[in-house]
């Protein structure tokens, strides 16, 4: 089973035990990074694997190789050295393991290390790319037969994380520790099991003090708990969520506390893609169950469909895929998550009779619009690029306009309830405002469907003149909830609401 280490990333060892013991129910083994320490700290270190009391590995990692190490290689020499130096006869205090890079060849260091039971990580760093004969590589690292060959390596794009994992199917059955750094690499680290890698590295995030031992690394916690990487087997089904930039916090947590709940041998990965071409080719050869589409990819994912739902036909935009053995089957669960969230919110059974303004003409949009005529609300459609809003409003007969001041003019005829739908007000750029030149009276019911801010600038305006308001959160559960019967076959268990905060 792949293993959880704790990078540790601390001035002194003292630091490092304190991390270590804070988090020690989540890790199997810590990786002293030596080259973080203070110089005089580093002459300690040998004590170290005998007060952490697990296994552990020593590194110092140079600049080129993304460590902070900026002395000389005889000074490093010494220092690995020093560590491995037999002190005592009892081998748990000794490292387990000492990670030595492809170009150091030291014999004594590699004497030292056999003798005394330290096992040796022959590593190499592509802080680049990733290498056109990555399989090579990671074979040409397996110099001795009881080292552990480790490649780190940096994907400028999925297709070359698609490469990575290819490149471990050719090099199964041999020990090493595969992983891609960076945004497009989280799905190496959390699917250790399924890359064949004999860990995965973690570090701490929100201690100052802690620099990041390597880019896109997790926390420990969220590895253990939130993704049960410990459950995790090659059997297990993966589940998604891709789009980019991807920024999402609730659905991962949504889905995994669920699967926990339930007991269900699944993961919900998150995986940013640069297109929606390559990330579908990784799901294909992950062999990847189900997966949440988000922005910008529900429009260019339907070309790509076996089946589309009636509602992907209408709406002409899909957030839920599933795998099947004819290949995608296409949904949209954004239509009934809004319009349950709605309905609920304004205590109505349908909108008759209503005049809604809808901002914006992307994907969301398109739910919103089909829901609000299906509901026999009558809408206006405002757009900053005004040939979409029209392409919107057409099948429904709707009023469209650009979102100029003579769109916002026309949103006091549809003035009931107002549903904002573009991006703009998002975090990170929260202080935005699609509507700012627009007055509330006080009267209008007021849906923002961002959820990150909890309020947006436009929700907060609307509140302060006294109208009663609504976030896309309970739009995000609720879509989720018809997501999971896609992904699982059963109905959403109703005693799962208002468990574990949804
Ligand atoms: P799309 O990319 O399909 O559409 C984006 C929309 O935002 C378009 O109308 C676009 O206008 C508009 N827009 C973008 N930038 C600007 C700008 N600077 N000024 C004015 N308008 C702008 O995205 P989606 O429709 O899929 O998603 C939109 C938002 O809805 C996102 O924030 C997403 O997170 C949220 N959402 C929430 C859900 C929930 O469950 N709560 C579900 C689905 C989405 P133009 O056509 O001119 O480019």
């Amino acid at each position: 089973m792949a293993k959880i280490c704790l990078c540790l990333t601390g001035r002194t060892l003292e630091r490092d035990l304190e991390i270590l013991e804070k988090y020690r129910k989540y890790v199997d083994i810590a990786e002293l990074r030596a080259d973080c320490l203070d110089p005089d700290e580093r002459f300690q270190l040998r004590r170290f694997p005998e007060m952490a009391g697990l296994p552990v590995i020593l590194t110092i990692r140079r600049g080129i190789d993304g460590g902070k190490f900026v002395g000389g290689e005889g000074a490093r020499i010494t220092i690995l050295s020093k560590g491995l130096a037999f002190a005592e006869a009892d081998r748990r205090r000794n490292f387990a393991y000492v990670d030595l890079e492809e170009d150091l060849e030291v014999p004594s260091l590699e004497e030292a290390a056999r003798t005394f039971g330290t096992r040796i990580i022959r590593s190499y760093h592509n802080m680049q790319g990733v290498d056109s004969d990555l399989t090579g590589k990671i074979k040409a690292l397996w110099r001795v037969g009881d080292e552990l060959a480790k490649a780190a390596v940096m994907p400028q794009n999925l297709d070359d994380v698609l490469r990575v994992y290819q490149a471990a199917k050719e090099t199964a059955g041999g020990e090493k520790i595969l992983l891609c750094m960076g945004e497009y690499g989280t799905n190496t680290r959390i699917l250790a099991e399924h890359i064949g890698s004999h860990l995965s590295y973690t570090t701490v995030k929100g201690e100052a003090d802690l620099p990041a031992a390597a880019s896109g690394q997790l926390d420990p916690k969220v590895m253990a708990e939130t993704y049960r990487f410990r459950e995790i087997t090659k059997k297990t089904r993966i589940f998604a969520v891709t789009g980019y930039p991807l920024k999402v916090s609730a659905s991962p947590y949504f889905f995994n506390s669920i699967f926990s709940i339930e007991n269900t041998d699944a993961v919900y990965v998150p995986i940013p893609a640069d297109s929606i071409q390559s990330f579908l080719r990784l799901a294909e050869e992950l062999g990847v169950a189900g997966v949440s589409v988000t922005v910008p990819y529900k429009e260019a994912v339907i070309p790509f469909l076996s089946y589309k739902s009636e509602q992907v036909k209408s709406i002409g935009a899909c957030n839920t895929i599933v795998a099947s053995p004819q290949g995608w089957m296409g949904y949209n669960t954004d239509a009934q998550g809004f319009s349950d969230s709605l309905l609920e919110f304004s205590g109505r059974r349908d909108l008759k009779g209503r005049k809604i303004t809808i901002i914006g003409a992307g994907g969301a949009a398109r739910a919103v619009a089909a829901e609000v005529y299906r509901l026999k609300g009558k809408a206006l459609i405002l757009n900053r690029t005004a040939v979409r809003a029209r392409e919107v409003a057409f099948p429904y007969r709707f009023a469209w306009s650009g979102l100029d001041a003579q769109g916002i003019a026309l949103m006091d005829k549809y003035a009931d309830i107002i549903i904002q739908t573009t991006s703009v007000g998002m975090e990170p750029k929260a202080d935005a405002d699609p509507i700012e030149f627009y007055q509330f009276r006080g009267k209008e019911l007021v849906m923002d469907v961002i959820y990150k801010p909890e309020k947006t600038r436009c929700l907060q305006r609307a509140e302060a003149a006294g109208c009663r308001i609504l976030n896309g959160y309970d739009m995000l559960l609720r879509q989720a909830r018809y997501q999971y019967k896609y992904y699982t076959g059963k109905e959403f268990p109703p005693s799962l609401i208002n468990r574990v905060g949804f």
